[in-house]
């Protein structure tokens, strides 16, 4: 059989390959300390990449029978930035008609198309990773509120301390990922061997 759905091993290579994962010391803006680094958009700079990596997670929505029976009148949201040219991938690869993105802005996460109730179809919401899911919690809010239906959840790297299901919706994944986190410098194991400490961005 023609292997439709890249492993979690080949998904990982491409991450590596792409600079998007990485391994060494790094201090987080919350001033947690981890030994890898995801920097999803750095995949996303090879559109080949990013074609396959999109694609792959359609393959996932399109197994579920609640989302190919609605197409093409579905919509694919991405919490930030971050998720929208994985949103655009879904689109392409399912033949969805919307795409919304949602931006914070004063701290509140919008939806950066000015949107009325009842305009938007059910919903597939989907982001680069998802970390703790704080981002899909919040556009979970905001889709509900415009009175739009979940019926698909995904992103290429979620952590397993993530959540794994949203409005009975199971969370789609090409990787789960085991993330080691420490809460502060005397606890991490890189600190005190003295590594070199790296500050980055989420
Ligand atoms: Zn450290």
């Amino acid at each position: 059989m023609v292997e439709l759905i890249p492993s979690q091993d080949k998904v990982m290579q491409i991450l590596q390959r792409t600079g998007a994962f990485r391994e060494g010391h790094f201090v987080y803006p919350n001033g947690k300390h981890s030994p890898h680094y995801f920097q999803m958009p750095l995949a996303f700079r090879y559109y080949d990449t990013a074609r396959v990596l999109a694609v792959a997670l359609s393959r996932k929505f399109r197994l579920e029978k609640d989302i190919s029976s609605q197409l093409p009148k579905v919509s694919v949201i991405s919490p930030s930035s971050g998720g929208i040219p994985v949103a655009f991938g879904v689109r392409d690869a399912l033949s969805a008609e919307q795409i919304y993105w949602a931006e914070q802005e004063h701290g509140e996460r919008m939806f950066r198309q000015y949107v009325n109730q009842g305009e938007v179809n059910p919903c597939i919401i989907v982001d680069d990773i998802i970390r703790s899911g704080n981002a899909i919690e919040e556009t979970v809010k905001l889709v509900k509120s415009l009175g739009a239906r979940i019926i698909g959840c995904g992103a290429i790297v979620r952590f397993t301390s993530a959540l794994t299901e949203i409005e009975g919706v199971p969370i789609k994944s090409l990787v789960d990922f085991d993330a080691r986190m420490y809460d502060s410098g005397p606890e991490c194991v890189d600190c005190k061997e003295g590594v070199n400490e790296e500050v980055v961005r989420f």
